[in-house]
């Protein structure tokens, strides 16, 4: 337009605009959740503002979103009334300001060999996907602080975009408009069919109103000439006693004609999930929310949920979930990378859709928090320190462990495959050997070799609630060391042996190194269970939490195992004999090895093994060592 100016993408920018303009995704129906997406986070934004300055909203008062599309012109409207952007804004965020993602973008997609520009919103460059179905794209925009509203264009495959002041003048008072002029291939979004359902799926939990402009032929009363009006009039008044027929009356009524008008269609209906009733929920529409919750940052479906109204002092509504597959920041092992994962709003303004909730170790959940009772006046910083967020925050952690613990109580999921005999050609029931099934394992701990370094976090973090994080956890050990196969501490203490007063540790790296071990021996002879640690973190956890219910934990490669299975006068007795019996030898040995070793002692703990190195009751293990070593370099 006249009076604007060229302005060149930024490199990375043109470098991505490249490969998503030649790209052969199909999915291109992917760019109207992004324009759906930034028109949400737009009205989230000035929804926020008026808050505490409503004078913000000024003119343009309703917060929505609408939709046109033009079969004549080939063109899609998407219109907000949010935020808006100034003229800078238009120039910094759609072009010459490299965002952070833009790299990354590119990097992911030339390692998925799938070439999925699907996650293209993930890493904050979601606009520029417009550009898989339109040639050419007009943004026009209008901010509260800028007197013009102003229009950003840019023709597919050009380096450069142009800004200046709307021709139009100012035609939204504040927001913004997006204009898209279709490719040729891509006019299947002007079907009204096609973009309702697109933007149903798209829109299900926005939480401003979202229309589309549907065009509607109606049926008018043809207009007449003038000619013809007179004409009428004149036989109306001659007429006027003439008692007419049937036919003569169907003549006279109107003449119709079809004229095209516009209806906005308000496609998103109850957005607000959380605040309905969850009888009326189904488990699809909880799967879809989670996408929306999630903000695709893990794979996979939701693992299960919790919706409930948390009613007392401070009331709120929640939903939380549980992911099924690790977020992709943590499988990256950092667990600071790992954002707060719960949106939350307060009287249905989104204070922030990464608001702190959860401890660090429960970040991985995931969900929306909707309180009434939190000052909406104040900043998110203010807010993160009130006392009534501290204690909905107790509340959300009770929470979601209680569903853990029901996640790890469910029942085996019945088994489909059981339910239907197989037949063979005779019509035979075939009778399935037992050993060709696989052993079936509870979803629980399918989740638990994904999660379980979560919750043993946990239980170093969170000294409250160790005594519910503890019950949820999994161990291997000497009874259970099949793959699938994990014992929880409560079945451990369960199954101890009459006189045994101790949970039996035994960390190391693998469980084949440590069932192999000689330090297992004098346990297996005696039919004691030892747990086997190997993760990292186990030597921490033992050493920070020290006791389950009371029973203290024993490593047993550290002296102080005592089998008090004999009489102890007798095992004293027996001690002092073996002990005078080889003094001659332990003499010799604590001479050998000098300030190697602190102490040479007789022991029982041995199995088929002569002797074994051990360590301190207080020093490090032998595996801490090893780990330790293993950092150091
Ligand atoms: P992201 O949404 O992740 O920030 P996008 O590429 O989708 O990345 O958008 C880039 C930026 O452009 C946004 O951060 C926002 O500042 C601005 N923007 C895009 N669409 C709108 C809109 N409808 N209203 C106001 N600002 C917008
Ligand atoms: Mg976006």
């Amino acid at each position: 337009p006249e009076g604007s100016s060229a302005f060149a993408y930024e490199a990375e920018v043109n470098k991505m605009l490249d490969i998503v303009i030649n790209s052969l995704y199909t999915n291109k129906d992917i760019f109207l959740r992004e324009l759906i997406s930034n028109a949400s986070d737009a009205l989230d934004k000035i929804r926020f503002l008026s808050v505490t300055k409503p004078e913000l909203l000024g003119d343009t008062p309703n917060l929505e979103m609408k939709i046109e599309y033009d079969p004549d012109a080939k063109t899609l409207t998407i219109r907000d009334t949010g935020l808006g952007m100034t003229k800078d804004d238009l120039i910094k965020n759609l072009g010459t300001v490299a965002r952070s993602g833009t790299t990354n973008f590119m990097k992911a997609l030339k390692e998925s060999e799938t070439n999925d520009i699907s996650q293209i919103g993930m890493f904050g460059v979601g606009f520029y996907s417009t550009f898989l179905v339109a040639d050419r794209v007009s943004v026009a925009s209008k901010h509260n602080d800028d007197d013009t509203q102003n229009v950003w264009e840019s023709l597919n495959g050009e380096s450069s975009f142009h800004v200046g002041p709307d021709p139009r003048g100012n035609t939204l008072g504040r927001g913004t408009e997006i204009t898209l002029h279709l490719k040729e291939d891509a006019e299947e979004y002007l079907s009204p069919y096609k973009l309702k359902e697109m933007i149903g799926h798209y829109s299900e939990f926005v939480t401003h109103p979202v229309s589309l402009r549907q065009i509607k032929t109606i049926q008018v009363p043809k207009e007449k000439d003038e000619f013809d009006e007179e004409e009428e009039e004149k036989k109306e008044d001659g007429d006027d006693i003439e008692v007419s027929d049937e036919d003569e009356a169907e003549e006279k009524e109107p003449e119709m004609e079809e004229v095209t008008t516009y209806e906005y269609e308000q496609i998103n209906t109850d957005p607000a999930i959380w605040a309905r009733d969850k009888d009326g929920i189904t488990d699809e529409e909880y799967q879809e929310f989670w996408k929306v919750v999630s903000k695709g940052d893990s794979a996979g479906d939701a693992e299960d949920w919790t919706h409930f109204n948390a009613e007392g002092n401070i009331n709120f509504k929640s939903i939380l979930y549980v992911p099924s597959e690790v977020p992709f920041a943590l499988q990256s092992g950092n667990i600071e990378m790992m954002k707060p994962g719960l949106r939350l709003y307060v009287r249905k303004v989104l204070i922030s859709d990464e608001f702190d909730l959860m401890p660090r170790y429960l970040n991985f959940i995931k969900g929306v928090v909707d309180s009434d009772d939190l000052p909406l006046n104040v900043n998110r910083e203010t807010l993160q320190e009130s006392k009534i967020v501290k204690i909905i925050k107790k509340k959300l952690v009770r929470k979601a462990l209680e569903l853990i613990r029901k996640m790890s109580q469910q029942e085996m999921p019945a088994d489909d495959e059981a339910d239907e005999a197989e037949v063979d050609a005779d019509g035979n029931v075939i009778v399935k050997d037992d050993a060709d099934k696989k052993p079936k394992i509870h979803p629980y701990i399918t989740w638990y070799k994904k999660f379980g370094l979560s919750l043993k976090m946990g239980c170093i973090d969170d000294s409250a609630n160790k005594d519910k994080l503890q019950k949820l956890l999994r161990f291997k050990s000497s009874k259970a060391d099949g793959e699938d196969e994990f014992v929880s501490l409560q079945e451990y203490v369960d199954r101890m042996k009459e006189w045994q007063k101790e949970i039996y540790v035994f960390p190391g790296e693998s469980i084949k190194q440590l069932s192999e071990s000689s330090f297992m021996d004098a346990f297996n002879d005696r039919d004691v269970e030892v747990l086997y640690l190997t993760d990292s973190i186990d030597e921490y956890f033992i050493g920070n939490v020290r006791e389950f219910n009371g029973v203290k934990f024993r490593d047993i490669t550290k002296e102080g195992v005592k089998f008090s299975d004999e009489d102890e006068d007798l095992a004293k007795r027996r001690n002092k004999v073996y002990a005078d019996k080889f003094s001659p030898l332990t003499k010799y040995l604590k001479k050998l090895y000098g300030a190697d070793v602190s102490r040479v002692a007789i022991s029982k703990r041995l199995g088929r093994a002569p002797a074994i190195v051990s360590s301190t009751e207080w020093g490090n293990s032998a595996n801490m060592d090893r780990i330790m070593r293993a950092q150091a370099f």
